[in-house]
């Protein structure tokens, strides 16, 4: 089982800020900004390429559980990046969808 699917079975802990019947968002044990959450679908979906026209609903769900999260941290007005590393070029290193929500200070874009 991947380490997001063990989060979601509370069978290791995390920092979670948002949970319903669905998604879940929780603290990066790593953050790269002040504010560093992970969205993930509690469903295992390794990666974008697993996304067609049957879930694609997915992909927005978790945009409104970012919009959501940000409103409850108080950063939905100075503004945040949304971040989806797919594969390895991107540095995927968790095979189970997420999106990356990153605030709290003045970003640079990086590649
Ligand atoms: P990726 O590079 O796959 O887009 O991002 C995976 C992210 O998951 C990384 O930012 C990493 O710090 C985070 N991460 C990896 N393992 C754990 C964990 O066990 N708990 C939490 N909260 N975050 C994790
Ligand atoms: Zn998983």
């Amino acid at each position: 089982m991947c380490v997001f699917c063990k989060i979601v079975n509370k069978e290791i802990p995390a920092d979670i800020v948002y949970e319903d019947e669905k998604y879940m968002a929780f603290k990066d044990i790593n953050p790269k900004a002040p504010i560093h959450i992970l969205i993930i679908p509690k469903e295992h979906i390794e990666k974008l390429e697993d996304i067609d026209d049957t879930n694609k609903g997915i992909i927005g769900d978790m945009a409104v559980v970012a919009n959501k999260v940000a409103k409850q941290l108080g950063i939905d007005k100075t503004g945040y990046r949304i971040v989806i590393n797919n594969g390895p070029d991107a540095g995927q290193e968790v095979y189970h969808i997420h999106m990356h929500l990153l605030g709290g200070k003045k970003m640079a874009f990086a590649t």
